[in-house]
């Protein structure tokens, strides 16, 4: 793996779509654990903030991969080659795609009761082929947690993807990864939610112009707090490219 950036003390996998499917899918195949994290700004700021999270990143994430416009820019603007955004939403459909071709079955875990189920239906319906493991909400007690890995681990699924939001969702992988048998673990975010139906993806166009966060803002202005990482990332990364110049 050499086509690396470093992204305020973050390393991530500059690959296209095309090849991190295809080592994703290779990887899931041969039964090679492969925990992927598609790293958006704000993931990027929450390890640049939080040593633990970061570490997470570094030590134990497998693949880190461009989600979003913002980790694109950052990592040319910082000398490296990234070639695209892995937005995790894409990302997520064309694995679905490769394991309804190649029949290995999926686990949906997360989201609110029920909505897990309506994007495996959905999955189903685009990909008539999906082998469906299972669905479990991702609202649950500690003491829940035991049977939801022995749930995942006895329904057969070789791709795991955990919609529970970050940082939650990789610290949960990350704090099971050893006894999940799931190949592949990966967070999604809110994903279900798209899939279902419930939220809606920004147009093309708007994806396009880089306005993904504009949009999502304008549907949720709750989401502001949170977005707040998005100029304090540009600040911390053209800092970063003061010190490297
Ligand atoms: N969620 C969950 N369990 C929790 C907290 C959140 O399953 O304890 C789900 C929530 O229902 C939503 C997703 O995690 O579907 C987080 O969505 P968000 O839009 O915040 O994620 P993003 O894509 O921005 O990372």
């Amino acid at each position: 793996m050499d086509k690396i950036a470093s992204i305020l003390g973050v390393r991530v996998n500059a690959l296209t779509m095309d090849e991190s499917v295809a080592l994703l899918t290779k990887n899931t195949l041969a039964g090679k654990r492969t925990f992927v994290v598609t790293a958006n700004a704000e993931i990027i700021m929450m390890a640049h903030e939080d040593p633990a999270y970061r570490e997470l990143l570094l030590q134990r994430a497998d693949l880190v991969l461009p989600d979003g416009a913002g980790t694109v820019w950052a990592g040319n603007y910082l000398g490296y080659r990234v070639p695209e955004r892995v937005a995790g939403y894409d990302l997520y459909l064309r694995l679905l795609e490769e394991a309804a071709q190649h029949g290995i079955p999926v686990y949906f875990f997360g989201g609110k009761p029920g909505i897990a189920d309506e994007a495996a239906a959905e999955a189903v319906r685009r990909w008539p082929g999906l082998k469906v493991a299972g669905c479990r909400n991702g609202y649950f007690k500690p003491e829940e947690e035991a049977a939801i890995v022995e749930g995942i681990n006895n329904s057969g699924a070789g791709m795991l993807f955990a919609a529970l939001g970050a940082p939650k969702q990789e610290n949960w992988l990350d704090h099971y990864a050893s006894s999940l048998e799931p190949a592949l673990l990966m967070g999604i975010g809110g994903s279900f939610d798209v899939l279902a139906g419930k939220v809606q993806r920004a147009p093309r166009w708007m994806q396009e112009a880089r306005l993904e966060w504009l949009y999502r803002l304008l549907k949720q202005p709750s989401r502001l707090g949170r977005m707040m990482a998005l100029p304090k990332f540009v600040l911390a990364v053209r800092s970063e490219k003061k010190e490297k110049d």
